[in-house]
């Protein structure tokens, strides 16, 4: 079935309709577009478990504080569409701002206490609120089986978990793992900020990573020091700044005293323009 690209929330509504209707189930893919293999990896795990594969690129303004690069997000509708269709999307949705947002500033908001405030949240403090909102309204347009997100933004996962968990909203919610380039850069549409020298710079959020996640393995677990291991890695990187290193309980997102079970590694750092984060997870097997 070729890909139809619906520009408004009627006409995907209709669609979707007669697709429960007839039994079939949706599943839901939001991105901001400029997709990359991370987005189609998503794309395809939403084809292998349901009928319908739904996707929407929005840039959506009230996830973007006034200093951030919202005007100049990139954009590729063409490029987007083909990526999108080869990925077994059948219909993608590319609403304006205007079909999303008619009265302007909207009054009701999502958000998420808590999870929402630390890391991502501490640096970008309206983010989330932005994120929990829009994907709410996503989710009651496409009404999908199914949502597919990714591990590559793991505090905005655990937003989402717990929103849909806190509401009842009958969605499962489904993480799929980080896809990265070949020298370990995490893909995000981001990267095409980087300059030459910033991109050869930008792997050390996955070295740090990586360097945290072997001392944890080797019987670190005290979270200050696995902190740090990736702080002294990165602060070695003339490009990069660092924002913050974390260790982490991977459902809760809270630093505990001491590491023990499911582990999460969070990271942040400025290098050139671009923001970019990374994470990544082990776990410490507790012995009884
Ligand atoms: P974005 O377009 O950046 O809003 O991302 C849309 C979705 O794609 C989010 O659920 C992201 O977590 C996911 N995503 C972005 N980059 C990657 C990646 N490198 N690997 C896996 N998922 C990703």
């Amino acid at each position: 079935m070729a890909i139809a690209t619906i520009s408004t929330i009627n006409e995907t509504r209709e669609r979707l309709d007669a697709v429960r209707a007839s039994g079939r189930s949706v599943g839901f893919v939001p991105t901001m577009g400029f997709l990359h293999d991370g987005h189609a990896s998503l794309m395809r795990a939403a084809r292998s478990q349901n009928d319908v594969v739904v996707a929407s690129i929005f840039v959506n303004p009230l996830q973007f504080a006034a200093n951030e690069d919202l005007s100049d997000y990139p954009r590729d509708l063409d490029r987007d569409t083909d990526l999108a269709e080869r990925s077994g999307v059948d219909l993608l949705f590319v609403p304006s701002v205007e079909e999303m947002y008619p009265h302007g500033p909207v009054l009701t908001t999502v958000t998420v206490d808590d999870i929402s405030s630390r890391f991502e949240g501490a640096t970008r403090p309206t983010h989330f609120a932005g994120v929990a909102t829009v994907v709410s309204k996503l989710f009651n347009i496409s009404g999908p089986a199914r949502a597919y997100f990714g591990e590559k933004d793991f505090q905005q996962l655990a937003v989402i978990r717990r929103m849909v968990s806190d509401l009842s909203i009958p969605i499962e919610v489904v993480g799929c793992p980080i896809v990265r380039e070949a020298d370990g850069l995490a893909m995000s549409s981001r990267n095409t900020y980087l300059s030459p020298e910033q991109r050869a710079a930008a792997p050390v959020l996955r070295r740090a990573l990586d360097a945290g996640v072997a001392a944890i393995d080797n019987g670190e677990v005290r979270p200050a020091e696995v902190v740090r291991i990736m702080t002294t890695i990165v602060e070695a990187e003339s490009h990069a700044q660092l924002d913050y290193a974390a260790a982490v309980d991977a459902a809760t997102l809270v630093e505990p005293d001491t590491l023990s079970g499911e582990v999460r590694l969070l990271i942040a750092a400025q290098v050139g323009r671009p923001r970019l984060i990374d994470n990544a997870g082990t776990s410490i097997e507790t012995t009884t």
